[in-house]
């Protein structure tokens, strides 16, 4: 089995998740007492929420590339970054490694081309829902048209995401929002939507909603799994 190489902490709640969920489809595939083995290097996000906020990506990217760094000397074969928003340097850590990143928005552009969904909700932080690096490679790479809620809506998500969701706590009036959302968006012609960040998937379910959700944790999590235990 190889090592998977976690950088989380971005928020730990969500990281926690990953850990969980990939340690449980492990088990699935090998049974027993069988684990996965995984280099997690988990770091404060306090300082990094302030760069993101400030625009200040060249200082998140030296941030994230240290830690990188770290988790390729610790040993692991692979790596994957634990938030969706932080993709927006995964080029600047992808120079600065060795070894292969996984990257979240290809496992999901994977899922959903599986199921032969061509039109997709996406919900996330406004800089994953507005700047190119998250939405153009679901498009460009893929050829999904990718909508988004209108602006309002847009901060409305981006805000619980932040005060609420990396705190750990899980409101139901904001579940309500989400849920309007999603119905909003499948109302625009989304076929599906992605939650793509990696703490939504705590706030809604697929039991909530007949929309179909892409819960991007879930996706990422189960992709490690089974890169992990590919030729083994
Ligand atoms: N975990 C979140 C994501 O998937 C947001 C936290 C962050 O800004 O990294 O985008």
């Amino acid at each position: 089995m190889k090592t998977i190489g976690l950088l989380g902490g971005m928020s730990w709640e969500s990281t926690a998740h990953y850990y969980q969920a990939i340690n449980t489809g492990v088990k699935q595939a090998l049974g027993g007492l069988h684990s996965a083995e995984i280099v997690l290097y988990s770091v404060d996000f306090a300082p990094i929420e302030k760069l993101q906020a400030r625009g200040d990506w060249s200082a998140t990217a030296e941030l994230l590339v240290d830690a990188a760094r770290r988790i390729q000397r610790a040993g692991a074969d692979f790596l994957l970054i634990c938030t969706n928003t932080m993709h927006k340097v995964a080029p600047a850590i992808e120079l600065a490694i060795s070894i292969p990143l996984l990257h979240i928005a290809d496992a999901t552009a994977e899922a959903l081309a599986d199921d032969g969904i061509k039109t997709v909700g996406l919900l996330g932080t406004a800089f994953t829902m507005e700047h190119p690096f998250y939405r153009g490679r679901l498009a460009d790479r893929y050829g999904l048209e990718v909508i988004v809620p209108e602006k309002n809506d847009r901060q409305i998500v981006h805000d619980i995401i932040f005060d609420e969701l990396c705190r750990g706590k899980l409101l139901g009036a904001s579940r309500k929002h989400y849920l309007r959302i999603v119905d909003q968006l499948a109302a625009a012609g989304a076929e599906a939507v992605i939650l793509g960040c990696t703490e939504i998937g705590m706030l809604i379910k697929p039991e909530d909603t007949s929309v179909k959700l892409y819960d991007t944790t879930a996706i990422h999590a189960a992709k490690a799994v089974s890169y992990a235990l590919e030729n083994r």
